[in-house]
């Protein structure tokens, strides 16, 4: 659905370039998470890819058509939310919708519905100016649903939700997926990240450390082991097994059959460690 490919950008009077040779894909019923520290570049991607940036290297095509020749008609297909939350402070959440639905050459969601989506139903008549940063959050995201578009860009879209608000979110997005939308997630919340991408491109100083799905970066980069914690005599103990081990294997279902166990964990690396370790930084700035 969506090539990008070498895509490099330094902004008017910068030192050094914001974005270095970013190459990815995002398919259809796909969500592709650029995951990154404050500053890594991801934002200046999404807003290159929606035009809100000149191209300057590289390039972004929709179905084979490059960015550049694509008409205005290409904003009926395309959802976005940013990650700064834009609206009318003056106007009602209604309003601001209706607002911007009057843009679109297509059917789109009435107010109501697409409010009551995003968990606002009863806060359809309030001044957006009036609202919290997470409902704003969530105005922009219903903002960004509301034309049911088949590609949806969302700049950091659980920042600043508290975690049932940005579960809720999270569902959302998936069901957006589900109904076969291609969707380009930006953030650092590694929670998001690691339950929602279908594949992840880490970014690190404008460049991709790595693009794979959450599953293959962990169990390339994990320990495939296990810790049990049980107890002898009353006594806590805890024994690790690796798992590329056959004798430990056989020890491990021993322990499983007869001792009293009370804790089992697998040492799989979380994205956190995986990113440390490929680019030398924390993921949260
Ligand atoms: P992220 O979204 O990953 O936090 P950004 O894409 O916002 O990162 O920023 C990437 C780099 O570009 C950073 O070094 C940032 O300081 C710089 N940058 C972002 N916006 C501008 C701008 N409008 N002008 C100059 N530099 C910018
Ligand atoms: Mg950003």
């Amino acid at each position: 659905m969506i090539e990008v490919e070498e895509l490099t950008f330094k902004y008017p009077g910068a030192n050094g370039h914001a974005v270095r040779g970013v190459s990815f894909g995002v398919k259809r019923g796909e969500v592709v998470g650029l995951l990154g520290p404050s500053g890594a570049g991801k934002s200046t991607i999404q807003k290159i890819m929606i035009k809100l940036l000149p191209m300057q290297q590289g390039s972004v095509r929709y179905e084979g058509v490059e960015l550049g020749d694509l008409d205005r008609s290409f904003f009926n297909k395309v959802g976005v939310s940013f990650e700064h939350p834009n609206v009318f402070p003056k106007l009602t959440a209604a309003e601001n919708l209706s607002y911007f639905a009057g843009l679109y050459a297509r059917d789109v969601m009435s107010p109501e519905e697409v409010l009551g989506l995003v968990g606002l139903a009863g806060e359809a008549d309030k001044p957006a100016g009036d609202y919290s940063k997470g409902m704003k959050q969530r105005l922009v995201l219903a903002r960004a649903l509301q034309h049911r578009p088949d590609v949806l860009f969302l700049d950091e879209p659980t920042s600043g939700l508290d975690p049932a608000t940005a579960q809720r979110v999270m569902d959302l997005i998936a069901a957006e997926r589900d109904r076969g939308v291609a969707i380009l997630l930006t953030t650092h919340n590694m929670h998001a990240a690691d339950t929602l991408c279908d594949r992840l491109a880490f970014l690190h100083d404008g460049e991709v450390a790595a693009l794979d799905s959450p599953r293959a970066l962990k169990l390339a980069h994990g320990e495939r082991a296990v810790e049990v914690e049980h107890r002898v005599d009353g006594r806590l103990e805890r024994a690790r097994f690796d798992l590329g081990d056959e004798g430990a294997r056989g020890r491990l279902s021993e322990l499983l059959a007869g001792a009293e166990v009370e804790t089992v964990h697998t040492r799989e690396a979380t994205l956190d460690q995986i990113f440390i370790k490929l680019t030398g930084s924390e993921l949260v700035a």
